[in-house]
């Protein structure tokens, strides 16, 4: 079960500033020594969610973020590859049911979830030994503004809201993907923190920069650190949890019962 109850006194309410937005926790750091003005924001970013992906799972995720008054943003795959995602031979693509997107659409209304674009179907498209896996990069602009325009149009429609946040798939992408993001109307981007982007690029840089096992430790770093106002964000997949919640994995136990604010962009 996952104890990160030690954020919960920890943590107060921030302003909801603007959106589209991308999801975080505010917690307050009044440490000894600290001037009150140092504030931590933690971004919980959750990937690959999909018509594939464990509904069972998710719901609890959502209660759980419920529960503690908190919220995270869901990188949501619209038409999601039917085999291995790794398998880079034309495959079949299940497209987000109704079900899973009502589950989303109220979890959004309910400002428990942002919905972020994560890729198109998820499918790598070259072998590891090349590089990493990747969904995007190497394409042309064309190419990749096709691919992400048809997975956003779908979940745009199905959820009847803006998707603001792109999340490229294992957070590997190029300068093409950047162009094609920003020409398509995203204004926020959330990969890993290996940033590659054009100086006049005007989108919002939001980069994951840990996992959930590594959140207390950042956390107790992010208070000593020097900057005022350090941003977190924890990526996890469904994953994290079932390895390490083999005996009680009906339980997910973080945050806050206090507040998950919404970061400005
Ligand atoms: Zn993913």
């Amino acid at each position: 079960m996952w104890q990160l109850e030690f954020l919960r006194k920890k943590i107060i309410k921030s302003a909801l500033i603007a959106i589209p937005v991308i999801l975080f926790l505010s917690l307050n750091t009044e440490v000894e020594g600290a001037p009150p003005e140092k504030q931590i924001t933690v971004v919980f970013r959750f990937d690959d969610y999909s018509s594939l992906s464990s509904t069972e799972f998710e719901v609890k995720l959502i209660n759980t973020f419920r529960k503690y008054n908190a919220a995270c943003t869901f990188g949501v795959i619209p038409y999601a590859c039917a085999g291995d995602e790794h398998d880079i031979r034309p495959q079949e693509v299940v497209p987000l049911t109704l079900k899973k997107a009502a589950i989303l659409k109220n979890a959004v209304k309910e400002e428990i979830l942002e919905v972020a674009l994560h890729g198109y179907s998820h499918q790598a498209i070259r072998k590891k030994a090349d590089f990493d896996y990747t969904e995007f990069s190497g394409l042309d602009l064309n190419s990749q503004m096709e691919k992400i325009a048809i997975g956003q149009d779908y979940l745009e429609e199905m959820l009847d809201i803006r998707i603001a946040t792109f999340v490229p798939p294992w957070n590997t992408y190029d300068l093409n993907t950047i162009r094609a993001v920003e020409k398509l109307g995203f204004n926020c981007f959330s990969a890993n923190e290996s940033i590659e982007a054009m100086k006049s690029s005007l989108l919002k840089f939001v980069p994951a920069t840990c996992d959930l096992i590594e959140l207390r430790q950042t956390v107790k770093s992010a208070r000593r650190a020097s900057d005022r106002q350090p941003v977190i964000v924890v990526l996890f997949h469904e994953y994290d949890f079932l390895e390490n919640n083999k005996e009680n994995n009906s339980s997910l136990c973080f945050s806050s019962k206090e507040s998950m604010t919404r970061m400005g962009f």
